[in-house]
């Protein structure tokens, strides 16, 4: 990367946020941006999560871009390889390639309030940009609980997002850490190969079954030559998981019914009430993610393995230890332990026009306009910012909305001509956190009765959007000046004598 080097946007991050940032921008006629990568190459959870067992847990013709239909999805919930061969494909397709900066870690982004624009530090150099397009991912980042004792593990140790290929599992005793979504995918992909494994779950999760099975030949031919019929399923994807919103925003109650499916799931695959005992979540369906699997439960009666009702508590030398005293000796203990998401470590590294940064401007919780813009960062955007998570769909969805309102930001800065900025009102992402925060009281996630990475550590939801898809797409699709300060710099300023004016619309 040539020394600073100016962009009118730079992307930060090459997955799905990133790649839908990078096709919208060139079809809004944007060409001079760069997508700055840490890894070589794109792809993130995707490329990262490479797990035995990965696969999205939302069908695949919905977890796609609408802008790329794939008719070859090989299953009805795709694995992972395929998932991330669908990102390098749409590298292509839209021509991405000569945008990528790869092994480019984003190191620290600084707002210049003169120039009106980002300084932006990498581990390959530095540049600045117009604008800032945040698409780290809000799981990209593992994170490994503090366990004492742990560094002094004679085995092997690693975090499900970062499996190790290399480690041969095989006649192992393996040590399966959390219970969540990556874990329950892991557990009966790895059981019939380790020689005895042991589940240390704090909290159990509703399970439901996944109704995975091939997609037919024909059906990919009747995709691939009467596209509407691609169409016509996901939009029933979508809309099947529209009507399900109510039951989570709004009455929790109608969740009842979805329990007793999930019990009776469980009671078919497990026979032994102790075991069923171990597994029976004491909050309400929903609060936490649902997981989906045919596979979980009955792996979790196969006589190696061991479910033990209690987090990891301690390690000593080769003995893992749990909360409720159960000891086991192991080789490999694998962390699926999740992600830091309401920490996320970009916030730190992103310095806004009063010199804080992102995180400590967030301290009392993450908070952005529609999901997108933080006070006081102007022309800086993220994807899959606060609030804009899913319980129960795609994310995709909600990245696409995001992509429309990052292109009509970009139009708004073009109809405003000259070096121009916005910044987002403070009350403007008050009230908008407000009214989030309001519907967000009678929600499960925050009435279900379970504590969930979807709460920060002072217990409030900034992770997940109270409402349906397309109420987040209305919300997004354009952008309301009214909300944003605009900043500008003086036409007659000259260079380094530079006054920022703000011109209130
Ligand atoms: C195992 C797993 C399964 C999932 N399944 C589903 C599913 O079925 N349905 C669903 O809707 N969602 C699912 N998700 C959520 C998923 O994360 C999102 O759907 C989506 O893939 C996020 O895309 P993203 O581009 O925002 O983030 P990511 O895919 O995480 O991409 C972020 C990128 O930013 C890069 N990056 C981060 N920091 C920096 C930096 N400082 N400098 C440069 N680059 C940086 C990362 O390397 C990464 O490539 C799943 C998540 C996981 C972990």
């Amino acid at each position: 990367m040539a020394e600073h080097e100016h962009v009118r946007v730079a992307v930060v991050g090459s997955g799905f946020g990133g790649l839908g940032a990078a096709v919208r921008l060139r079809r809004e006629g944007v060409t001079d941006f760069v997508v700055l990568e840490r890894a070589d190459s794109v792809g993130g959870t995707w490329r990262d999560n490479s797990y035995p067992g990965c696969a999205c847990d939302v069908p695949s013709h919905l977890y796609s871009f609408s802008f790329a239909p794939h008719p070859d999805w090989p299953r009805t919930f795709s694995g992972q390889e395929h998932i991330r061969a669908y990102l390098e494909h749409v590298t292509d397709v839209f021509r991405l390639r000569p945008h990528l900066r790869f092994n480019c870690e984003v190191k620290k982004m600084t707002w210049d309030p003169q120039g009106l624009r980002w300084d932006i530090e990498t581990s390959s150099g530095r540049l600045t940009a117009d604008l800032v397009v945040s698409a780290t991912g809000p799981l990209s980042d593992p994170k490994v609980p503090d366990i004492p004792g742990l560094d002094t593990f004679p085995g092997k140790v690693f975090h499900s997002a970062r499996w190790d290929h290399d480690y041969d599992l095989r006649g192992k005793r393996v040590a399966m850490v959390g219970t969540g979504a990556s874990a329950i995918q892991i557990v009966p992909a790895i059981q019939p190969e380790v020689e005895r494994l042991t589940v240390l779950q704090r909290t159990p999760p509703w399970v439901m079954p996944r109704i995975d099975r091939a997609i037919t030949g024909p059906e990919r031919w009747l995709h691939r030559r009467l596209p509407f019929t691609a169409q016509a399923r996901r939009g029933l994807l979508w809309g099947i998981r529209e009507l399900q919103v109510q039951a989570f925003t709004k009455h929790p109650d109608q969740l009842g019914v979805v329990e007793q499916l999930a019990r009776r799931n469980m009671a078919r695959a497990v026979k032994d009430p102790d075991l069923r005992a171990r597994l029976t979540p004491d909050y309400r369906i929903g609060c936490k993610r649902i997981l989906l699997s045919s596979e979980y439960y009955p792996a979790l009666t196969r006589p190696n393995v061991d479910v033990v009702a209690g987090g990891l508590a301690e390690v000593r030398d080769s003995t893992v230890v749990a909360a409720d005293g159960t000891r086991a000796e192991v080789d490999a203990i694998i962390f699926g332990t999740g992600f830091h998401v309401t920490d996320m470590p970009i916030a730190d590294r992103v310095v806004g026009a009063d010199g804080r940064t992102l995180a400590e401007v967030w301290k009392d919780g993450m908070e952005a306009l529609r999901g997108a813009s933080a006070a006081g960062f102007p022309n800086w955007m993220t994807i899959i910012g606060p609030n804009t998570g899913l319980g129960n769909s795609s994310m995709i969805l909600m990245i696409e909305s995001q992509l429309n309102y990052l292109a009509d930001f970009v139009r708004q800065l073009d109809v405003l001509g000259g070096r121009v900025a916005l910044d987002a009102r403070p009350s403007s992402v008050h009230t908008w956190n407000r009214r989030v925060q309001d519907r967000m009281k009678r929600t499960v996630w925050n009435t279900g009765g379970c504590t969930s990475w979807y709460l920060d550590a002072a217990g409030r939801n900034t992770t997940i959007w109270p409402g349906t898809t397309s109420e987040f797409r209305r919300a997004t699709r354009r952008v309301d000046l009214s909300e944003y300060t605009v900043l500008r710099a003086p036409a007659r300023a000259t260079a380094g004598e530079q006054d920022t004016v703000e011109a209130a619309i």
